[in-house]
């Protein structure tokens, strides 16, 4: 039986066309600038969002690290959700990387509000705090089941970081997500954020790879502290094909998995073992256990059905929906999810 895995939308598998992309890219060395499949990728990218430039890397965590690298220095401070994927899951990075802290917001689901924001930013000319550098946006955010900001809230707290001299930074790991869900024009995140990361490993389908969008001079930078990330691929034009072929092909699909992820929701929302879930924006369903099973015992359950499952903390689960996930997988999950009704209280 083929696997149902629902653990992340990183564990898609190229297409066969994907793949024929990727067979008959045009390459060359990349640290000479020489790759046209990777220049092609960056500017084409870049396009999209309205920016000047681009950058191929293996990950987002690497896109976002050099973001954060570039845009802030030693001892000053980055302001971002305290569920953020540059706090909670790049491995402590900013500190090591950047020698920068982070002031922590509380925001709803991932989602920080412009006066979050700016009750977070430190007084100026007093030496016992850190120096605000950054700012840092999640869309959509993760850890906060996929919920989305608007262009009106984005264009809020851009304004609050332009009236302080503060740089916005995007982690949009998932951001042609939050553009499907919100119907929101990439070309307008170009004039409010100074950086972007994009990943095409995910929803997208591509095997590897990030982008990082900004100025020209943003990107001359980031590309110098890549090469020292040990970042700087040579022939990465199999790569870079992939990920165009996943810009061109897969983004028009990505309203698909948000369905998927919908019907999910109109299931739990019926079962006996759920205490509750979080409202479904996107492709991220995460919901919590009632005291009918662990969430390693509900993991186990189903995967016992061939279906795969992130546990997500004490009692949480969460799933994602991507293109390897067909009609007939979401109702083989649907029938498994209805079939663990009824059973008996593990304390009992
Ligand atoms: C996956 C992800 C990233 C980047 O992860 P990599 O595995 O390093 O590519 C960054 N931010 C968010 C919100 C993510 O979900």
């Amino acid at each position: 039986m083929q696997l149902t895995d629902l653990r992340s939308d990183t564990v898609t598998k190229p297409t066969p066309a994907m793949r024929q992309a990727m067979f008959s890219a045009e390459v060359g060395d990349d640290v000479y600038g020489e790759d046209a499949s990777v220049n092609a990728l960056e500017a084409k990218t870049a396009a999209m969002f309205g920016m000047e430039a681009g950058l191929f890397c293996p990950s987002g965590t690497m896109t976002n690290q050099i973001a954060i690298k570039v845009h802030t220095q030693p001892l000053t401070e980055v302001i971002c959700d305290i569920t953020a994927h540059i706090y909670q899951y790049e491995g402590g990075g900013i500190p090591f990387n950047s020698g920068a802290s982070m002031a922590l917001v509380y925001g709803e689901r991932g989602k920080m509000t412009p006066q979050q924001v700016e009750a977070h930013i430190r007084p100026l000319d007093n030496v016992h705090f850190p120096e605000t550098s950054l700012v840092a946006l999640e869309n959509t955010c993760n850890k906060g089941g996929g919920t989305y900001y608007t262009i009106a809230e984005i264009a809020a707290i851009a304004e609050v970081c332009q009236r302080h001299g503060l740089v916005l930074h995007l982690d949009g790991a998932r951001v042609f997500n939050a553009l499907a869900a919100s119907g929101d024009s990439a070309l307008d995140y170009g004039s409010y954020f100074d950086s972007i990361s994009v990943c095409l490993s995910k929803g997208l389908g591509a095997p590897v790879g990030s982008v990082l969008l900004g100025s020209a001079a943003f990107i001359k930078r980031a590309r110098r502290v890549r090469k020292v990330l040990g970042g700087g691929m040579r022939q990465a034009g199999y790569l870079a094909a992939a990920c165009s072929y996943a810009l061109d092909h897969h983004v028009a699909r990505l309203p698909e998995d948000h369905r998927k992820a919908k019907a999910i929701e109109a299931s739990l929302l019926q079962r006996d073992y759920i205490a509750s879930v979080l409202p479904v924006e996107t492709n991220i369903v995460i919901f919590k256990l009632n005291d009918r099973y662990t969430d390693k015992a509900f993991v186990d359950a189903l995967a016992g059905k061939g279906i795969l499952a992130s546990s997500f903390g004490p009692q949480m689960i969460r799933f994602v929906t991507h293109l390897d996930i067909t009609d007939t997988m979401l109702d083989h999950l649907l029938q498994t999810l209805q079939a663990l009704d009824h059973t008996p209280v593990l304390s009992a």
